[in-house]
Parts: structure tokens; sequence; C-alpha cells
């Protein structure tokens, strides 16, 4: 339903909490944010209801600088703790939050993850866990995300962002018939499914185009589309003044 991220700010916990709160007003049933110091420390928070208790559950040692946050609306699986996201691979490495419906995750799971046990009854579970296991069958995070892009049918629609644990400060983002924009800030980069979401942290965004795979790092914004040709787009700044 919601989706924020950040990159490259001490404070990434409470700008996703921030983040999350704004996008309220559209409505969800559970909530959770993962983020990660870069000092091997990390954190997964997740709680059915209000951000208001999400908050609550977030203790003070809960601190990183880079982070994924999801306000839910259910599709697949009751509203519940364990099928809020950020969703984890079997691996423990990766983290994904995910808007949208999965068309063919029953399909999928069935194909590849007859050996995984997944945890939750998500269409979106089953995208992080092939992750994992075409990144433990070899492939780099980069061409995993793609992979598994790849194989998921287009009567999907998907925003996807997605952490690895062992390159930290890296959120890894596509999209399909959902909204999501990356706002470029001071020192830091943003990602979020609704500019109102991040108003306080910048004013410059940059609109995904369907099919297009971006990695955003503290310092750079990379858009490349599925063949790895890459895209140059500027952002477009928002007046909210007027
Ligand atoms: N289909 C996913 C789920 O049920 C995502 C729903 C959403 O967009 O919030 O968990």
């Amino acid at each position: 339903c919601g989706i924020v991220g950040v990159t490259g700010n001490s404070d990434a916990t409470n700008i996703l909490l921030d983040g999350l709160q704004q996008l309220e007003y559209r409505g969800y049933d559970s909530a959770g944010i993962y983020v990660n110091d870069q000092a091997g420390n990390d954190f997964l928070v997740k709680e059915k209801g209000r951000i208001a208790d999400l908050r609550a559950e977030v203790s003070a040692d809960v601190k990183g600088s880079t982070g994924i946050g999801h306000t839910r609306w259910a599709t697949h699986g009751v509203p519940s703790k364990v099928n809020a996201h950020p969703h984890v691979s079997a691996n423990g490495r990766f983290f994904l939050v995910h808007n949208g419906v999965i068309g063919n995750f029953a399909q999928l799971k069935e194909e590849y993850l007859s050996d995984v046990k997944l945890v939750s009854s998500t269409d979106t579970e089953v995208i992080v866990q092939l992750i994992g296991k075409f990144s433990d069958e070899g492939l780099s995070t980069l061409d995993a995300f793609k992979k598994v892009i790849g194989l998921v049918d287009e009567t999907s629609s998907y925003s996807f962002l997605l952490m690895d644990k062992n390159d930290a400060d890296t959120l890894y983002v596509a999209k399909n018939k959902s909204p999501l924009l990356i706002g470029v800030a001071d020192g830091f980069n943003v990602v979020c499914s609704d500019a109102i979401a991040m108003l306080n942290q910048t004013h410059d965004f940059i609109e995904l185009v369907d099919g297009e795979i971006v990695i955003v790092k503290p310092d750079s914004v990379k858009i490349q589309k599925m063949d790895g040709t890459e895209v140059s787009r500027e952002p477009f700044h928002v007046d909210t003044d007027a």
C-alpha cells in the first residue's frame, strides 16, 4: 500500500517512521521497517495496526543509516505481524517491501520453492525467497533481482524495494503498474510511493518507468533497463508553496 526507503542518513529510522505516518491517510492494516547501521547491526520491526503501534515497538537502539518501510493493505494472507512487510529470505540476507499483487506467486512457489519453508501467507514472500535462492545459487543480487522480475507474470503489479545485508547501503528498486519515486536529498537519497511521504526530506524527485531497475546509494541513483542499458533522467521539483 505505501512504501518508503532511505539510504545515507543516520536518522533513517525516524525518516522511515515519519514517512509512513504521512501515508496513513491511504489506509492500511499493518506496518514494518528494516534498518541497517552499516556496522554489523540491523533491525526488523513489524506490527499490526497503526504507525503509533509500530513506533512504540521501536526501541532507542533501533538505529540505522539505510532502511525500508511499508504500510500493508492485505491482499494475500490476513493482516498480522507475520504477514506484515518487510519479508526476509530464508538465508537471512534479503529484505523486501512490496506494493501490489503477484499474479503467478503460487506457480512460482510450486516450481522453485518446494525446498523452502515460507513463514507468511503473502504473495510477497515468494519474491524475496526466490531472490535468496538465486543468490545462493551464485547470482549477484542485481542479477537475482532481475531474474525474479523476469519470472513475474504480466498481470502482476508491484513496486519493490529490496535490501541486501551484505551490501547494506544499497536500495534495489523496480516497479510495474504501481507508483514509485526516488527523492534526491542533500547528501542522501530516499524512495517513496507518494512524494508526500518524503517532502520533509526533499522536493526533488525522479519518476520511474515500468521495467526499469534502479540502484540507489547514498550518493548516486543509477537507472537501467532490464537489458542493462543506462537511463538518465533529471529530477522534477515539487513546489509546495503555491
Ligand atoms: N500483496 C501484498 C500483501 O498482501 C502487498 C499488499 C500491499 O500492497 O500493501 O502482502
